[in-house]
């Protein structure tokens, strides 16, 4: 099993983690109390285990508990600092900690505050790319209401299904992942707002949400990764123009490629 090589990575794990609290019954969830070593997430509000997010590409329905604490620790120790568990710090996070293990009918680990155990928030430089993802997400949340603006008119034809469709792709967190993760660069043609607009086009691009909406209906079960892809405007207007059936991002490629080579 390969350990984390990147902070993705982590985040990758982390969103994967937050499952837990979908399912009924999983052998995470099961080994809750197990877990000594916890990792604090400030933007995200949330904790996850040291042996869940320390291995690459953890999932949550496959995940067996396999491996050293001891190994997925150190990987670890490039992105957070452990605090010190005499601290106001640790108090604080702690009683956070507690909460979240309630509401999952769960008890914390004995070690986590009395022995071997602790608590790690991540490094400075890591706390620096969540400002990037927020500043990201001001941008995205602006972006949406001059999307709206202009779509108004077309909404009073009651298009519901284009208002679910687009639903997804407006929720300014999930873009702002979906950016941070595929780029600024429109995934069919290339093309970039910022090459072409200059700082008028910095940090533009469209979030287009892959999957029948149909599929689920909780936000956090979207992974930004696998569910969405960045499209110019021209493409994303193009996928959807058959407003029932978008094309894949493939079947878009291939037309793209026939007429502009
Ligand atoms: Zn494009
Ligand atoms: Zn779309």
């Amino acid at each position: 099993m390969d350990t984390i090589k990147n902070w993705n990575d982590i985040i990758d794990n982390l969103r994967e983690f937050s499952y837990v609290t979908k399912h009924e019954k999983t052998f995470a969830l099961d080994k809750f109390s197990q877990f000594s070593h916890w990792y604090y997430f400030p933007n995200e509000d949330t904790f996850a285990p040291s042996k869940f997010l320390g291995y690459r590409n953890t999932k949550i329905d496959k995940y067996e508990g396999k491996g050293w604490g001891g190994v997925t620790q150190n990987a670890l120790s490039r992105y957070f600092d452990q605090v010190p568990s005499g601290s106001n710090e640790f108090k604080n996070l702690y009683s956070k900690l507690e909460s979240f293990a309630n509401s999952l009918n769960k008890k914390i680990s004995f070690k986590t505050r009395h022995g071997t155990g602790g608590i790690h928030m991540p490094k400075k430089e890591y706390n620096q790319a969540a400002q990037y993802s927020q500043k990201l997400y001001d941008v995205s949340a602006a972006d949406i209401s001059a999307i709206k603006d202009e779509d108004g008119l077309e909404e009073i034809e009651g298009a519901k299904k284009t208002k679910l469709v687009n639903f997804y792709e407006r929720i300014p967190a999930l873009r702002a992942k979906a950016i941070q993760l595929h780029g600024l660069k429109c995934e069919v043609c290339g093309f970039n707002f910022k090459d072409r607009y200059g700082v008028h086009g910095v940090d533009f691009i469209e979030v287009h949400h892959l999957k029948p909406l149909h599929t689920y209906i909780d936000p956090s079960l979207v992974n930004p990764k696998t569910d969405m892809a960045v499209l110019c405007a021209n493409c994303h207007r193009m996928i959807h123009r058959n407003k029932n059936v978008p094309l894949t991002i493939d079947q878009l490629k291939e037309l793209w490629k026939k007429y502009n080579s």
